[in-house]
Order: structure tokens, then C-alpha cells, then sequence
């Protein structure tokens, strides 16, 4: 993600890549798409992707249950050598020893940074799922057990697929949201690399990069998509970019760099959008108390709330009440991402309530999933998907 708005606002990017539910006929054949190709720096092959377990990293402490179907080895991560080989590790936990060291089920080890390695891929269950490629683990300068899943990118992506976008949808739709993900995660290890994180990690697990939950939501389909996919990308000017996507733009996409930290750019400057307008999010109201509003972001005083500015698009680029002024986004953050669906709405003040009435779901930046498919069913495919919601980007493959 890029980095440096308010934190708020960059969790409220990724709040939104909650896909909706929606029925779609699926009736193409798999097959890869022939692509030109690029050479990107460093990237001679699909990269391993670092994934940060976060759901175990500030709640489980010092301990998690891990298990592994099979064969493994425990290596040092720092210098690579293997201190243990096991057969199977069944109803066993990582734990950091509090007088020095981790264990892995019932051996020690005197280092606190250690790579577990399945001899068979997808047979390492973290807590209750279940991850491909590797573990390592390791602890943070409180002591604490930070779990990093180190997985190549497109047993990532199989993953990421079916949890940022339902697997009934379309095959051009899926293909566009895999390029997509590919990009948006490509993008990010540039990103890790440049913050010099990267030997540690490169993206979360949850909605502050992409959802990832291991093999829990991979099928045969989705390995299928990213596999017609492979390697596949969109660069801007032979360059990699944040490739944004949310659920329903409502009618018209925004420009990325009214929301978030990153430049301005022709992918990425917004467009109308006339294919999302079947969508379960056409048309919704939701209603708060001024009391809850006040509450909420943190104000004594919501008067004369209004949208004060809006975006080239539809949604609000500034939002007022009280002689106070919010971005559009954070303003959506601040009162509930899972409350108010997006930020292209109107406001009625009904006394003790300020009522919203809106269309869309999402931040409105970048690519819009329900109009994804709506493009596809109506016989686009996925280059044209791409192309119109990243306006002059490029499709190719870059390994
Ligand atoms: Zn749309």
C-alpha cells in the first residue's frame, strides 16, 4: 500500500475490497491469454510472497498451534542451516521459551527466528487453516511470536482470489480481478523493498493489503484463473502501480490521488462506469443519529453536515459538519466502512438523524468489480476489462 495518509485512510482502501455476492453465469473454457511481455528489475520469476499472519500477531502471544501432514524441517533462518528434521507435527504449537529460544512441538531451539519447511506443499495448518509453501517464526522486540507465511506469488493469488471477488462470477471477470491482485501484490513487495521491510514482510493477511486466509477459500477454479493468468500484470509507463479495486463505483470511478498517497496518473484518474448498475448496491439508505455521528468522529457538533466538495466522479471528496471538514474516505472510516457502503451520497438532516442515500460499495478508486462483471457477461474480455477500468495501462506478462 502506499503509505504516509493517515492511517485511516489507507485501511479504508482496503476495508472496501469486500466483494458482494452476485450470481453469474460461468461458461468460458480456460485457456491463457497470448500477452506481449515485459522485463521488470529483480523479478526474473514469480517472487515468494511474505505474508504476515496477523491474525496471530497481537492476540496469540507467545503461542500458536501448528501442525504439518507429513515431513518438515526446522532451519535456522539466518543462516539457513537445518537444526531439525521431523516426520509429522501433529497437535503441536510454535512457542517462544521464555528463558531464550522457540519451541517447535517438543524440540528447542536455541534461536528465536525459524523457518519450518513442509516437505509437501499445503499440508501446514497455522491455527485452523491451512498455508502453502512455508512458515517462519520469529519474535518482535516485545518478545512476541510474529508468523510470516512465505508462499510463491501464484499459490498467494489462489488464495487471494476467491476471498476478493466470488468464484461465480465470470471468467474475464476473474481473470481481470487476478491481474489485478498480481499487480496490487507486485506492487507491494516494491513497496516493502523501498521501506526495507521486505526481509521481514511484504503484505498482511487481512484488508490492509489483500485477504488471504492460506487454501481456506482456493479451488480448483481460482487455481485455474491464476494459472490462465500467469505472470500477468498492468504497468503504466513499463512501470508497476497500486492497481485499486472495490466492490461498486456506483457509475463513476475516482482519481486515486485525491484518496490516497500516490501520484497522479492516467490508470488511475477515474472514469464513468455503466456497468455496475444491476448490482445489489445500486440504491441504499442507512440512517445515524446525530449523537452516533458526534460520537463517532470524535466532535462535539455535526450541524449543517453536507458534502462540501465531491471528487470529478460522484463520490465526496469533502465532507463538513459543525465547521469541520473530513476527506470523503476518512470520513466513511471514521463512522464505519460496514456502515455507510461509499462515499457517493446525500445527506438529509432529519432532526435527530442525518439520513444517507447513496449508490456504489468501496472507495470508488480504481477497478470496479460488480462492473467486471457486467463487462463480462455482456462479452468483454479481461485486457478489455482492464484497459477501460485502468484507463492506458498495459497488459503484459512480466514472468
Ligand atoms: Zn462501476
Amino acid at each position: 500500500m502506499p503509505r504516509s495518509v493517515s492511517s485511516l485512510v489507507k485501511a479504508a482502501a482496503q476495508l472496501t475490497f469486500l466483494a458482494v455476492v452476485g450470481a453469474a453465469l460461468y461458461s468460458c473454457t480456460m485457456r491463457p491469454v497470448p500477452r506481449g511481455t515485459a522485463t521488470l528489475p529483480g523479478l526474473q520469476g514469480p517472487p515468494v510472497v511474505k505474508v504476515a499472519l496477523s491474525r496471530h500477531f497481537p492476540a496469540a502471544g507467545n503461542t500458536v498451534g501448528v501442525e504439518i501432514e507429513g515431513e518438515y524441517r526446522v532451519a535456522s533462518s539466518r543462516s539457513g542451516a537445518v537444526l531439525h528434521h521431523g516426520t509429522s507435527l501433529a497437535g503441536a504449537a510454535v512457542a517462544v521459551n521464555p528463558k531464550g529460544g522457540m519451541t517447535v512441538g517438543r524440540d528447542t531451539f536455541p534461536e528465536r527466528d525459524l523457518r519450518i519447511l513442509p516437505a509437501f506443499d499445503g499440508t501446514l495448518k497455522v491455527g485452523e487453516r491451512f498455508y502453502r509453501g512455508s512458515l517462519r517464526a520469529m519474535t518482535n522486540e516485545q518478545g512476541k511470536l510474529l508468523l510470516v507465511n512465505e508462499v510463491p506469488m501464484e499459490s498467494y493469488l489462489a488464495g487471494v482470489l476467491g476471498a476478493e471477488m466470488p468464484l461465480d462470477y465470470p471468467q474475464a471477470a476473474l481473470e481481470a480481478q487476478a491481474v489485478a491482485a498480481r499487480t496490487y501484490a507486485l506492487f507491494e513487495i516494491r513497496q516493502a523493498e523501498l521501506d526495507g521491510r521486505a526481509e521481514l514482510f511484504h503484505v498482511f493477511d487481512d484488508t490492509r493489503s489483500q485477504v488471504y486466509s492460506g487454501t481456506l477459500r482456493e479451488t480448483e477454479k481460482a487455481r485455474a484463473v491464476i494459472a490462465a493468468t500467469r505472470g500477468v500484470a498492468l504497468l503504466s509507463g513499463g512501470r508497476l502501480f497500486c492497481a485499486y479495486f472495490h466492490s461498486t463505483c456506483g457509475g463513476h470511478t475516482e482519481p486515486a490521488h485525491l484518496f490516497f498517497d500516490v501520484p497522479q496518473m492516467a490508470p488511475l484518474s477515474g472514469r464513468s462506469c455503466e456497468y455496475c448498475k444491476e448490482g445489489k448496491w445500486r440504491r441504499w439508505e442507512v440512517s445515524f443519529t446525530k449523537a452516533e455521528l458526534c460520537q463517532k468522529l470524535g466532535v462535539k457538533d455535526v450541524s449543517k453536515l453536507r458534502v462540501a466538495e465531491k471528487a470529478p466522479g460522484i463520490h465526496a471528496l469533502r465532507v463538513e459538519a459543525g465547521g469541520r471538514s473530513w476527506n470523503g474516505m476518512e470520513f466513511r472510516l471514521l463512522v464505519g466502512a460496514d456502515r455507510l457502503p461509499s462515499t457517493a451520497f446525500e445527506v438529509e438532516d432529519k432532526g435527530a438523524n442525518y439520513v444517507f442515500r447513496g449508490t456504489g460499495y468501496g472507495h470508488g478508486v480504481g477497478m470496479c468489480q460488480v462492473g467486471c462483471k457486467g463487462m463480462a457477461e455482456l462479452g468483454y474480455e479481461s485486457t478489455e476489462i482492464l484497459k477501460f477500468y485502468y484507463p492506458s495501462a498495459e497488459v503484459l506478462k512480466v514472468y
